[in-house]
């Protein structure tokens, strides 16, 4: 007989084995039609092609999955790779085969590249949710498993390729869904190509031992046996090594020898009935010594991938300690073949098929509540939505968005940034130009086209979009444009007053006079201050009248500045000394500073380095501005730009020694990242009995934070009291005095 026949024969044994009254007439009918559809095709070995989707079957078959889904997997490859089409499909086998050959063909059409974990824990889950029939995913498993099986015919690329993506992609939805056994080949078969070097490793280190690992478990196993026998316990037991994954994930994470690794050995003994796992269990704790803290019941608290049994961790005469996982038969196939088993055992009581809205309802609680060990992945799961509000998409670019299902391009383009949905002037899926109101599907891509010339979103946007998100940054732009409307209606009357009481523009507008005006009427900007005008916050009177105030007593100061430069000028450059009525001595004047050869003239201590008391400092003569006081240490006061033109603006300073009011300076603190930092920045400040203006902390990414702080200290002497009480505290790596911004 011919040798894909004869496998084809198997295959219908097999089938036939656990579906009453196989209809072999229509499942020999998709053979032969995917046979013929594949006709002339080779795999990379050589092979037909029908061998692959042979095989992906026969796995399908070991989960004891439908005839449906041995058909659909017989014919997985049909869509994709030959003429076949889902409508001829749907005629020729039915309907639901066609909805999951198309199903698993666009699961195969997906393109992953590596991310960072969010994103693959995005794209799991859009996998699933394309999934709809969870009999998609597990096809697309059994597919993919085949696939790994015959890898070393692939170009050693692909095989990097694939073998990623398995790992992170379809073991972890295998195990999520509970079916063990596949797991750990997919891992294991991944990691002989991620890890060649490694894998070798352990699979030599295993082979060379092999008979001593064989010569333990048959040891173990008949004790056992033995001793279950006189306690009257049917069972069946197994031992084993653990697979290699699982061993080279404990070599790494903990950097151990494979003689290092606390249980490399796993039995498994499987009995009746419940009340047989606790009786072995008993016995077993009788015969070896149980660790400490590694015994854990999943038989009365099941994980959520359904998975029950009792473990227990136990070291022997020989000193080696070993797993045991004590279950029944139910629990066995539960934890081999997980949701595949339930849905056998859910099939054969109602003999209902998964697709059903209560279905979906289970295997979806399943999903939501998924519950492990590790803490992590519980809470990646947690948000798990999988049917019905929730819709994955692709950037360009290949990240997974997360949108409510329904979401349209609208909803996309603010999901990216609200600039991009703010420019939009239309969008393209899969490459087509779509309507704003398309409602996106799983798995599709999606592209905003976006012009620097767009309008803006329109009204209507509003009710098209679908996510909250959206909805407010439309919201938003609209107040935004409203203000835009604002701050021309407050302009024209603020100009009109201006006119009215004969001030120019150009008089507000200067840069000298501009910032007093504002922060006497506490704006940040003009516009700010149109705006104010255009709502109704202020009128354009008022303002004016603080606009004409502020003016006057500019204008007095700037007298009297430029009075003082110009003697201060002559003083230095020319006869120092001689003119001015000050000579060389300092006067006081109120901000606890002297400049050299003048008077009360206006002194004003520089944003960039904030001086205090006791620093050495320097004064520039602005112009018309007073002088201003720097630190001689900061980079503004350096002297390579006390030369030149310049030179002469730069005078003396003094303090003067008295208890005068504090003075305000930043600090910058760089520490470890952790929590109560701030807590603990502000008690040192607290205990140093300094008053605190400001104080802000932000996380850097690499782990770091920097504490941004203004205090008002009386002096350098209190200033470093403080710098050294802020250097005790833990984790902080410098404390620096802020300048040159
Ligand atoms: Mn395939």
């Amino acid at each position: 007989m011919d040798p894909i026949l004869e496998r084809y024969q198997a295959l219908e044994d097999k089938v036939s084995l656990y579906t009453p009254n196989l209809d072999t007439r229509r499942l020999f009918e998709a053979f032969t039609y995917a046979d013929t559809a594949h006709n002339g095709q080779l795999r990379k070995s050589g092979e037909p092609y029908i061998i692959h989707p042979l095989a992906v079957a026969e796995i399908v078959a070991d989960l004891e999955l439908d005839v449906d889904s041995i058909i659909a997997a017989l014919l997985h490859d049909c869509i994709e790779d030959t003429d076949a089409t889902h409508q001829e499909i749907a005629k020729r086998f039915g309907e639901p085969v066609a909805a999951l050959v198309e199903g698993v063909t666009k699961l195969t059409q997906m393109q992953f590249v590596t991310k960072e974990e969010e994103q693959m824990e995005n794209l799991r889950k859009m996998l699933m949710a394309m999934s709809r029939d969870i009999r998609v995913i597990l096809i697309k498993i059994c597919d993919r498993l085949h696939n790994m099986r015959t890898m070393e015919y692939q170009s050693p690329r692909k095989q990097r390729e694939k073998s990623r993506e398995t790992m992170e992609i379809y073991a972890p939805i295998a195990h999520r869904l509970g079916m063990q056994k596949l797991k750990w080949e997919l891992e294991d078969l991944s990691l002989r190509y991620l890890d060649p070097v490694g894998y070798r490793e352990i699979e030599e280190e295993l082979a060379v031992r092999s008979s001593a690992h064989e010569e333990f478990l048959a040891g173990i196993q008949h004790r056992i046996q033995q001793r279950l026998e006189q306690e009257g316990i049917h069972c069946t037991i197994y031992g084993r090594v653990k697979h290699i994954y699982s061993i080279y994930r404990k070599m790494f994470a903990q950097s151990k020898t494979l003689d290092e690794i606390f249980d490399l050995y796993a039995f498994r003994v499987i009995v009746d009935d419940i009340p047989g796992c606790y009786n072995v269990l008993g016995c077993i704790h009788d015969m070896f010594k149980p660790v400490l803290g590694r015994f854990k019941d999943y038989i009365g608290t099941p994980k959520p991938n359904m998975y029950q049994s009792l473990h227990t961790t136990v070291i022997g005469r020989e000193g080696i300690p070993f797993e045991v996982q004590i279950r029944t038969w139910e629990m066995h196939q539960t934890a081999e073949y997980g949701i595949a088993a339930h849905w056998k055992y859910k099939q054969g009581l109602a003999n209902r098929k998964l697709g059903t809205e209560q279905e979906f309802e289970w295997v979806r609680k399943l999903l939501e509540n998924q519950q492990d060990t590790d803490a992590e992945e519980f809470v990646s799961t947690l948000k798990v939505d999988l049917f019905a509000d929730e819709v994955f998409v692709f950037t360009p670019n290949g990240d997974v968005v997360n949108l409510p299902a329904g979401a349209t391009p609208i909803d996309f383009a603010y999901s990216i940034h609200s600039a991009v949905g703010n420019t939009m002037v239309g969008a393209r899926v899969n490459g087509r130009m779509v309507p704003y109101d398309y409602a996106l599907q799983n798995g599709e891509i999606v592209e905003v086209l976006t012009s620097k010339s767009a309008k803006g979103p329109s009204r209507d946007w509003l009710k098209i979009a679908k996510s909250n998100e959206a909805r407010n940054k439309i919201r938003q732009w609209f107040k935004k444009e409203r203000r835009e409307e604002n701050i021309a209606t407050g302009r024209t009357a603020f100009e009109a007053e201006l006119k009215h009481v004969r001030i120019p523009l150009s008089a507000v507008t200067s840069d000298e006079v501009l910032p007093h005006v504002l922060r006497k009427v506490r704006l940040g900007t003009l516009d700010e201050l149109y705006a104010a005008i255009g709502y109704g916050g202020t009128t354009a009177a008022k303002a004016v009248a603080r606009v004409r105030d502020e003016l006057l007593r500019l204008g007095r100061l700037q007298a009297e500045k430029a009075a003082a430069a110009a003697r201060t000028t002559a003083e230095s450059v020319i006869v120092p000394g001689s003119t001015a009525p000050s000579t060389n001595t300092p006067k006081r004047t109120e901000s606890g500073i002297v400049v050299e050869g003048l008077g009360n003239c206006l002194v004003k201590f520089a944003k960039c380095c904030t001086p205090v008391p006791g620093d050495p400092v320097i004064g520039f003569i602005t112009r018309g501005y007073g002088v201003s006081v720097h630190r001689q240490d900061c980079p503004n006061a350096d002297p390579s730009r006390r030369r030149g033109e310049e030179a002469a603006r730069w005078v003396k300073v003094a303090w003067v020694e008295s208890s005068l009011p504090a003075y305000r300076t930043s600090l910058e603190v760089s520490a470890k990242d952790r929590d109560g930092l701030t807590l603990d920045v502000a008690m040192a400040l607290s205990s140093a009995k300094v008053k605190v203006s400001a104080l802000s902390a932000r996380a850097q990414p690499d782990g770091h934070a920097i504490v941004n702080i203004e205090v008002e200290v009386r002096d350098k002497t209190e200033l470093d009291a403080v710098i050294n009480r802020l250097n005790n505290i833990q984790g902080v790596y410098y404390v620096a005095r802020a300048s040159g911004k």
